[in-house]
């Protein structure tokens, strides 16, 4: 037993002196790295963290003059031209690259892969292409492919974009089923712009084969089947959503209340947005509800509902809708009553907001793409009132 602790007494000195040894190397390596490494270089590095970009540019055009042959210092150097957006300069240093210098067929490689970030920084996406094609089988091939997927997506190329997810998700192991899905949904919406809903049709349910939770998917096979005048069929789709996501339903209630009242049963319609209302409470819905009860019930109705939801959680939104069932059923101080409806809808003006998940973009409408980062889904299908009273 005792011999045993001595034993393990012995191992622990010997992993820390292991541990100084590995240290020291590290250290002298980076101690040899960055002798070689021009003055000028570190300059240039404590403007970029000062944000001091044209600096930055001049010190490292210095470091590239001194280090000529440092293919890693014009990588850095074109990186930044790239990120102010002096591509042209980038351009030009990566193929004078390319053309001037013996350069190993790894280096080439390199050097191609800069070139293709500079063509696809300067929206020359068919020169890109080409060159991240060839990328495609070496040491690149992850990058270059993810590249070829953000140029097919740019350029709207689905067909091409969905090979190349599916090819990433076999790579990678990422899972890209619900890009698929809204690549699959584009394709639609081109078949329903060419009046082509048989093939539409068909890649709504590739859509939904690609991944099941497509809410997307459901609403426009919904928005095809009432444009036929099959409302029915146009309910069935919209209710399926409900089990994909039911914070999605917002997105087709005013869908859902118009196809009851082509069937000519709206009370049917408000009573399924009511119970939907009852279990997910979102105000979208209670919008949309707020409206269909006005017009089927009646002020009062309405302003009973105003109340309630006022009284639930309070949002300028709901006091709007109060205020104007308000002025709808007290005759007499209608003038004031719309006074102060107006100020609070100047007070609202911009406050319900689409915020971007991945980037923060705000928008005023829902995007399944956010216009500014291009993620997919990333906007809720609910916006927030900023500012909220709770
Ligand atoms: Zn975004």
């Amino acid at each position: 037993m005792i011999q045993f602790e001595y034993w393990w007494l012995l191992v622990i000195p010997f992993f820390f002196a292991l541990g100084w040894v590995a240290a020291r190397i590290d250290i002298k390596q980076l101690m040899k790295e960055s002798t070689s490494l021009p003055a000028t270089y570190f300059k240039g590095l404590n403007y970029l963290i000062t944000n001091q970009y044209e600096k930055a540019v001049d010190a490292f055009m210095d470091a590239v003059r001194i280090n000529n042959e440092s293919l890693e210092l014009h990588f850095a150097l074109g990186s930044i031209l790239r990120r102010i957006g002096h591509i042209d300069r980038a351009i030009n240093m990566h193929l004078d690259l390319l053309e001037n210098r013996d350069l190993n067929p790894a280096q080439e490689e390199s050097v191609k892969a800069e070139l293709a970030q500079d063509y696809l920084k300067a929206g020359l996406f068919d020169r890109a292409e080409e060159l991240f094609l060839k990328l495609e089988s070496g040491k690149y091939k992850q990058y270059a492919s993810n590249a070829l997927l953000e140029i097919y997506v740019k350029e709207r190329e689905w067909q091409n974009a969905i090979k190349m997810a599916t090819k990433l998700e076999k790579e990678s192991g990422v899972s890209f089923r619900l890009q698929i899905s809204h690549y699959h949904c584009e394709i639609a919406l081109d078949g329903i712009l060419d009046k082509d809903k048989k093939s539409a049709f068909k890649s709504l349910n590739d859509a939904l084969n690609a991944h099941k939770k497509c809410v997307r998917a459901n609403i426009l096979l919904g928005d095809l089947d009432a444009e036929d005048g099959e409302h029915n069929k146009a309910i069935n789709y919209w209710k399926k959503i409900e089990f994909q996501d039911p914070e999605s339903l917002g997105l087709v209630a005013s869908k859902i209340l118009n196809s009851f009242e082509k069937l000519k049963k709206p009370e049917e319609g408000l009573s399924l947005l009511n119970l939907y209302f009852e279990n997910y409470k979102l105000r979208s819905l209670l919008n949309v509800i707020y409206e269909a009860t006005l017009k089927l019930e009646g002020s009062e109705m309405a302003e009973e509902l105003a109340r309630k939801e006022l009284i639930r959680k309070p949002s300028l939104q709901a006091l709007d809708q109060l205020f104007q069932a308000r002025a709808m059923n007290s005759k007499q101080k209608e003038q004031d009553i719309q006074l102060i409806q107006q100020t609070v809808r100047n007070a609202i003006g911009n406050r319900r907001l689409f915020t971007c998940s991945d980037c923060g973009f705000k928008a005023k409408q829902h995007h399944w793409q956010c216009p500014a980062c291009n993620a997919w889904e990333a906007l809720p299908s609910e916006p927030t009132e900023m500012n909220e009273i709770s």
